[in-house]
């Protein structure tokens, strides 16, 4: 089994006195949080940074709070173990978002915290974030 680690983001803004978080839709039409690999030299957390920029065009984000990191296992000729470190970022209200369709990212929006736990793909590993997210934003 090959291990593979990435790094990735659940990006928040405040509008109107809500939450909303950066959803996007990755290549199996599953709507999830931007990720990706980190590189030598980098902390998962640059590379979280990086990788937002990258697949979404967000920049200037704020670290809030490290979340957990997930684990999952996928095949891609060998059995890959994969772990994904988590962050959570807030950004500057009003940014344009920009899908990376080379990235293999089709479109991205921003969406109240309840519909984000109704419509994110990979539940088993994806709600369990949006729910430590919900528990810290309450606190802020
Ligand atoms: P990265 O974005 O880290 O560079 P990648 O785009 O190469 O990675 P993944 O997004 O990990 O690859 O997708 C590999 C497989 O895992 C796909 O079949 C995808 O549908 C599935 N997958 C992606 N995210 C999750 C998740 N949170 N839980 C379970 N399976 C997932």
């Amino acid at each position: 089994m090959i291990p593979e680690v990435s790094a990735g983001g659940l990006v928040v803004c405040k509008h109107a006195q809500s939450w909303q978080v950066l959803l996007m839709r990755d290549m199996k039409g599953n709507w999830t949080f931007p990720k990706g690999m980190i590189e030598s030299g980098e902390t998962p957390e640059t590379a979280a940074k990086r990788e937002i920029f990258e697949e979404v065009g967000v920049k200037n984000l704020e670290m809030i709070k490290p979340l957990d990191s997930i684990h999952y296992k996928y095949r891609r000729d060998d059995l890959i173990n994969k772990t994904v470190h988590y962050f959570l970022f807030q950004s500057l209200k009003n940014v344009v978002l920009k899908p990376q369709i080379e990235e293999g990212v089709n479109s991205v929006r921003w969406v109240a915290f309840k519909k984000a736990l109704e419509v994110v793909g990979y539940a088993k590993t994806n709600k369990p974030l949006l729910e430590k997210a919900v528990g810290i934003l309450d606190l802020l």
